[in-house]
């Protein structure tokens, strides 16, 4: 949601800025701005709706020269997308320019006294209301940019990451954040701004993460001075970037989706390499045993997670409740933080998130935080503010996820859940070992039974070509593969924009069987498990209203095969782990579905890669 990038050095910043706008496309936006100051010391604000490619042609006649600049995508939150609205704001006189990831919630009070002291604004957005405001505080107290800024955001209610520019002073970026994350790259006399480290990496693999309500003060060759708000200097923490260029590239891939697709024979053994040990018998997360007790005493696991990270959860309390017997519920974040829970101290709050930037989570864990209980976060961007606001946690360590649609990061979230049940239920005693040591044994199995899979993908597109066009799907799936069908129907939904429904298959007799006729396509996970029977009969429900059935089963499972239309045959596993399997055909189905219809696969239409705003 959102890309902040910004440069102060001895290059040329408009080329890095670009680039580094292009490298957060993947994030979701609608409009594109860049602010230039040039040796005259003037400063040049260009926008544009649209892509960062259409800002690139507005500024072919403008002066872009400067060593010094920001920029911005934005993902409209307040006022269309528009070039008016587009980020970088000016104040009043044009002397301060503003980016700004978040939302202002105080704006309308905040603009109505401005107004009244004779303000004027251009755009709707509440971010145009901060940097007039900024201005006005620094007109009022004769201050300077710093001052200005930290006694503006004292008064400012919401969440924000901002980068401000001064004409007549070249030598200064002021960026602040709260809850939304902000990175300073540090290179040699030259500093770098993102929203992630996407596009600092080219450059350095130092870095900066800001905290919550700190200012910095960057300055070319110069250590950045941080502030707090409230006036506490902070020692800047320089910490070192996992991430590699590589990750940001599509390699050959026509999608960044289908290439994340391709990588989870290798994520997944990334994540699990320095956890299960080298004979394979024994995993142990370090996250958990370093607080044992808090898990071996707890009287209920409460997952919080949005979208495909909720559909991980769920596969998480399966797990949890098969192999630990510890209660779990799974909880919407956005639902959980507004509804007044009840959490207990001896709660043990597990937050999943790709990003781990979800405004959501974020304030969800907070909420937990509150209440004393024991908070672990399970994310894959490493430095991301869940797990700086966790108690302890494990990455997903699948390598950096640009596709909107996430692939590689559920599976990868998956396993670590699967590792935390095991490490959790070994030392509670409730599982025996050879269920375990098996389980293990075949959880290094997954990444090659997931690249006998990817062996399907000609025969998956095929299959695509004769639901390009169907307006609804059902996916249904019962146990551990309930969670997948509701993945299936969102990766469809999201990329492919056809309408599409998950539902336990036993619940389909309870509403969604009214919709099945033979236009109907019904995607169901019919794996041979316990329940393998039931399901084969919810085949025989849907096969007698005239469904069109693309069944997803074990290899040579010919009871099925003579019932379904179409059959996806997947290698068998053990129950608990089939979703790591079950879930890569839905990924394939609808990638291809979404490439036949067109669709912007890596950026659908107003989805955004990391949540930021509530
Ligand atoms: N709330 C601001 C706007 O609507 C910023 C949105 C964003 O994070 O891109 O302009």
């Amino acid at each position: 949601m959102c890309g902040i990038v910004g440069y102060i050095g001895f290059r040329d910043a408009y080329p890095i800025l670009v680039k580094g706008l292009h490298r957060l496309e993947y994030r979701g936006y609608d409009s594109a701005g860049i602010a230039l100051m040039n040796e005259e010391k003037n400063l040049s604000v260009y926008k544009t709706k649209g892509r960062v490619n259409d800002l690139e042609e507005y500024v072919l006649d403008k002066d872009i020269s400067g060593t010094i600049g920001i920029a911005h995508t934005r993902w409209a939150t307040h006022g269309e997308p528009s070039n008016t609205n587009a980020h970088p704001h000016y104040s009043q006189t044009e002397t301060l320019a503003l980016i700004h990831n978040g939302i202002i919630e105080n704006y309308a009070v905040l603009k109505a006294e401005l107004q009244k002291k004779g303000y004027t604004f251009h755009s709707t957005t509440d971010t145009e209301v901060l940097v007039q405001f900024i201005e006005y505080i620094k007109q009022l107290h004769k201050c300077d940019l710093f001052s200005a800024v930290q006694i503006a955001l004292g008064q400012v209610v919401g969440a924000y990451a901002i980068a401000v520019m001064e004409k007549g002073n070249p030598d200064q970026i002021i960026a602040a954040r709260k809850s939304s994350p902000l990175v300073i790259g540090i290179g040699d006399g030259e500093y770098f701004i993102g929203s992630d480290a996407s596009p600092i990496i080219e450059y350095t693999n130092k870095v900066i993460y800001l905290d919550d309500e700190e200012i910095a003060v960057i300055k070319r060759h110069e250590e950045p001075q941080i502030v707090t708000i409230g006036n506490v200097r902070k020692t800047p923490q320089i910490k070192e970037l996992e991430m590699s260029l590589s990750e940001l590239e599509r390699g050959g891939y026509p999608h960044f989706m289908l290439k994340e697709i391709f990588e989870q024979p290798q994520s997944l053994t990334n994540c699990m390499s320095g956890r299960i040990n080298v004979e394979g018998t024994n995993v142990t997360l370090s996250g958990i045993i370093d607080h044992k007790d808090k898990f071996l005493n707890a009287r209920r696991i409460v997952i919080i997670a949005c979208g495909t990270s909720w559909h991980a959860g769920i596969i998480g309390e399966y797990l949890f409740e098969e192999l630990c017997r510890i209660p779990v519920v799974v909880e919407y974040a956005s639902e959980f933080r507004y509804r007044n829970p009840v959490v207990y101290p001896d709660d043990v709050v597990i937050a999943i998130s790709q990003s781990g930037e979800t405004a959501d989570s974020l304030a969800a864990i907070e909420l937990a935080r509150k209440s004393g209980a024991f908070v672990y976060g399970v994310c894959n961007v490493v430095g991301s503010s869940i797990p700086r606001n966790t108690d302890s946690g494990s990455y997903t360590h699948c390598g950096h996820e640009i596709g909107v649609a996430s692939t590689k990061a559920f599976t990868a979230q998956v396993a670590v859940l699967t590792m935390m049940a095991l490490t959790i239920a070994k030392e509670k005693k409730t599982i025996d070992d050879k269920k375990y040591t098996d389980t293990i044994k075949e959880l290094q199995n997954i990444p090659g039974k997931i690249s006998q899979i990817l062996d399907l993908n000609e025969e998956i597109r095929q299959l695509s070509y004769i639901f390009t066009y169907a307006q609804n799907f059902i996916y249904l799936g019962r146990g551990y593969n309930y969670p997948i069908a509701l993945e299936g129907a969102l990766k469809l939904k999201e990329i492919s924009y056809i309408h599409a429904e998950g539902y336990p298959a036993a619940e389909m007799k309870h509403g969604p069987i009214a919709l099945i006729d033979n236009e109907m396509p019904i995607v169901i996970i019919a794996t041979n498990d316990t329940i393998y029977e039931k399901v084969v009969s919810n085949i025989q429900e849907i096969k007698a209203r005239n469904g069109r059935v693309i069944a997803i089963i074990n290899e040579g499972d010919e009871v099925i095969k003579s019932m379904a239309d179409h059959c996806i045959e997947i290698p068998a596993t053990k129950e608990c782990l089939d979703p790591l399997l079950s879930v890569i055909p839905l990924q394939l189905l609808a990638y291809h579905i979404a490439v036949n219809k067109n669709r912007d696969v890596d950026m659908p239409r107003n989805l955004a890669k990391s949540v930021t705003v509530e």
